[in-house]
């Protein structure tokens, strides 16, 4: 299988590395959430070669708010999962709310 598919065949989506408050993360695409992958992972601005693992595929308000979470996490490293947990699903709630919806 090459690398560039994912477990379940799809393509995955390519994208360049991304600035969080001037440290650079490589992003991962982890699928959406839908395809009962979900979730997500940012490793900590310490990390040489740091990656992100976000649903980039995705387009549900679960994957929105996993987007949320990671980069909050990648923008303020010390704050508390709860605090981090609580702003990405309010956030994402009130983007969802407003109409906001991914353009493929
Ligand atoms: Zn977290």
């Amino acid at each position: 299988m090459s690398s560039a598919l994912r477990d379940d065949g799809r393509e995955k989506m390519k994208t360049q590395p991304f600035r969080f408050r001037g440290k650079r993360w490589r992003l991962v695409d982890t699928g959406s959430s839908a395809d009962a992958q979900g979730g997500g992972d940012c490793q900590g601005p310490h990390i040489r070669n740091r990656t992100m693992m976000i649903p980039i595929s995705g387009g549900t308000k679960y994957d929105l708010e996993v987007i949320l979470h990671e980069a909050r996490h990648a923008c303020d490293w010390d704050a508390c999962e709860e605090a981090v947990q609580e702003s990405s699903e309010a956030t994402a709630a009130l983007l969802w709310e407003l109409g906001w919806r991914k353009v493929i």
